[in-house]
């Protein structure tokens, strides 16, 4: 009879302890979770062998568990592989009260060796969600810290809420896709993301992240990825490189001023 009743008596208090810590969590509490591309849109550059649309799902979903188990309100703005227009995911997360919008991509590069995590936010009031992420995700993972950027993601200005938008590696890295593709870490991201979730504004007043800072502190970043548009410019002048150097210096630079004309909506 004892044998029976202390584990179910342990099992009881375990459920207690899980409500109270989940009722004790202070507004807001739906987390949109945003898992990146999706359907026709594959995500990353062309070639490459991991296909992100795929484990943003499976971080998002994890994800998902994890906060559901929290206690929190989860919307996601898609749960299978289809393509959500970026203006459709953020009017998901603009319809939800007292939310906070979290979108999860990976990154890629044409340079094999670029590597780490980054994490993105745009309004003064996205920051601490940020950098409370951040320090998690930067802080578990095996990889380069990166840091926490501004940049205008359409996904982040369109929400109104506080929104982060977390690059959980680089695809394109054979280590880290290496990673990503075991499933044991994807979820150690998503319970690295989630424990970022339950202590957005606690972390970047208590605890030293390297790159922590105050908004006035983070400058607006051009809407360029310099390693992304360093190897376009590399492959581009690679396929011309029959042109004279003077046609391949005008070739760069407009591949550079393409890239800021466009990359503002363009989803990560
Ligand atoms: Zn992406």
């Amino acid at each position: 009879m004892h044998k029976i009743c202390v584990p179910l008596f342990v099992a009881g208090l375990l459920t207690t302890f899980l409500a109270c810590s989940s009722y004790a969590e202070s507004s807001p509490t739906t987390v949109v979770i945003d898992a990146g591309h999706g359907g026709y849109d594959r995500g990353g550059i062309p070639g490459q062998r991991a296909s992100e649309k795929d484990m943003t799902l499976d971080v998002a979903r994890r994800l998902k568990s994890i906060l559901a188990a929290s206690g929190y309100r989860v919307v996601m703005t898609r749960d299978s592989d289809v393509f959500v227009p970026l203006g459709t995911r953020t009017a998901i997360a603009n319809s939800n009260r007292n939310a906070i919008f979290v979108s999860v991509h990976f990154n890629s590069a044409t340079r094999r060796s670029a590597s780490g995590i980054e994490t993105y936010f745009y309004n003064r009031e996205s920051l601490s969600l940020a950098s409370a992420i951040h320090h998690y995700v930067a802080g578990g993972a095996p990889s380069e810290n990166r840091g926490v950027r501004r940049r205008g993601y359409f996904v982040l200005r369109r929400t109104n809420m506080p929104s982060v938008l977390v690059e959980c590696g680089f695809l394109t890295n054979p280590t880290e896709a290496g990673y990503v593709q075991n499933a044991s870490y994807r979820q150690k991201l998503a319970e690295e993301i989630a424990a970022g979730v339950r202590s957005r504004g606690s972390v970047a007043s208590s605890r030293g992240t390297t790159r922590v800072a105050t908004a006035e502190s983070i400058p607006m970043q051009p809407y360029i990825d310099q390693t992304k548009v360093h190897e376009s410019k590399k492959s581009r002048s690679k396929r011309s490189s029959k042109k004279s150097s003077r046609k391949k210096k005008s070739s760069s630079k407009r591949s550079s001023s393409d890239a800021r004309a466009t990359s503002s909506d363009r989803e990560a």
